[in-house]
């Protein structure tokens, strides 16, 4: 019996089915017929990479400009002098400021091992693409290419031991965002809005998608919310008031705080100083905002400590995925009812929900070659017909054996 209702679609996995290396991704399932058999799951290389990072953090936003590399920059230097220890990525692949803004544009990158080596500076390790390109050159970065830089950021530079890792998103929900999300476990994502309701409606998109991959929204920044003058120093408001905060409010999303636009923020910037460095009125907001985002990260490691839905075996006999969960039930789905069910966008139309996939579309003796992990939240399976971008959700999984 299939429980086609329960299964959640993945909306991304049709579109962007490109960014997935399976060489590098996939698990094998190296007896998938031997009875009962546990299919031993291989370490992904880049969570084998990131074992020692306690949190990674995206910050991203909707549109580009709204302040989001200078959010992520001001956020790492405060935990750093919070005392964490922090990393700090530029995945903004199409405007790496991150280089610029820790004053590192012409560090060297240093290599050990076959890994590169972060650059360490005002206590935050850092890692940009700004730095492995020559600035001159224009890079078109197709989503492949954007894909395996990700990948190589994540696997392949000496990250060490780490409090947290912030991750510079480019702006929007393309495909550096989709690898991410399917490549490692993302503990939180912050958003950064101006106040003009067009920007928060874009941002409002991105937290749709971590939604949708389980990576919980740690909270909004507001960011250039008023002008402070630099002969008064008061605040002006330029765009309506108050937008930001209420659209946190009605989605139930943290309100971290908001950023006046204040040129001294974006000398600093420029200086590759980041403001939160010295003390002032706006190192005290990121001070703030740092507080409340680890404050919220503690609350939401304690609510899931218990209760991950992960299984605990994943394994296959010669009909059937097993699946064993935390509290030893086990379920146990036809190979078939799985294939049917699959719930990416080219079984699944997107938008009306229906089933596109019909039982007479799969092959005889259909069967998985490989599963892989994805996050804290699914499974994608690849078939022996050649599919492999369905992403299952262990929610729905667990609804299977029900
Ligand atoms: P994004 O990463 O969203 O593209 P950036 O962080 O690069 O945006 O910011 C874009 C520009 O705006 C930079 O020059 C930055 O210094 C400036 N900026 C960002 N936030 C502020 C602010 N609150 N006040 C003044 N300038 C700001």
């Amino acid at each position: 019996m299939i429980h086609a209702k329960a299964i959640e679609k993945n909306a991304h996995c049709q579109t962007r089915q490109s960014s997935v290396h399976p060489h590098i991704m996939s698990t094998q399932l190296p007896h998938a017929h031997s009875p009962k058999q546990k299919a031993a799951l291989t370490e992904n290389p880049l969570i084998a990479n990131l074992k020692h990072v306690h949190s990674i953090i995206a910050v991203s936003s909707g549109k580009g400009g709204v302040g989001k590399s200078t959010v992520a920059s001001n956020l790492a230097v405060t935990l750093a002098k919070q005392g964490f220890r922090v990393g700090l990525m530029d995945a903004d692949v199409y405007g790496p400021s991150i280089s610029k803004m820790m004053g590192g544009k012409d560090a060297e990158v240093l290599q050990k091992d076959n890994q590169l080596i972060p650059v360490e500076k005002y206590g935050v390790k850092w890692m940009s693409m700004a730095l492995l390109t020559d600035e001159d050159t224009p890079v078109i970065w197709r989503g492949p290419m954007a894909t395996r830089l990700i990948q190589q950021f994540l696997g392949q530079v000496a990250w060490g031991q780490l409090d947290y890792l912030i991750i510079d998103l480019p702006p929007g929900t393309g495909d550096v965002q989709l690898t991410l999300t399917q490549s490692i476990s993302l503990q939180g994502a912050i958003v950064v809005s101006t106040p003009q309701e067009v920007a928060v409606e874009v941002a409002l998109r991105g937290i749709k998608m971590f939604d949708e991959v389980r990576v919980p929204i740690l909270g909004i920044v507001e960011n250039m919310s008023g002008v402070i003058c630099t002969h008064c120093h008061q605040e002006t408001p330029v765009f309506p008031q108050g937008v930001v905060k209420a659209k946190a409010n009605e989605l139930g999303i943290h309100y971290l705080g908001s950023i006046p636009l204040d040129p001294s923020v974006a000398i600093a910037g420029d200086q590759g100083q980041p403001i939160s460095l010295a003390s002032g009125p706006v190192a005290t907001i990121f001070s703030d905002i740092s507080s409340k985002m680890v404050a919220q990260l503690q609350e939401i490691e304690a609510r899931t400590t218990e209760a991950t839905e992960s299984p605990t075996q994943i394994s296959s006999d010669e009909k059937h995925v097993l699946l064993m969960w935390k509290d030893g039930s086990v379920s146990e789905i036809p190979f078939f009812d799985l294939r049917l069910a699959c719930p990416c966008a080219n079984c699944v139309n997107e938008a009306t929900g229906k089933r596109m996939i019909e039982a007479k579309d799969i092959k005889q003796g259909i069967e998985p070659v490989g599963f892989r992990p994805v996050g804290k939240y699914g499974l994608q399976i690849s078939w022996n017909d050649g599919h492999n971008t369905g992403i299952y959700t262990f929610n729905s999984l667990r609804s299977f054996g029900a």
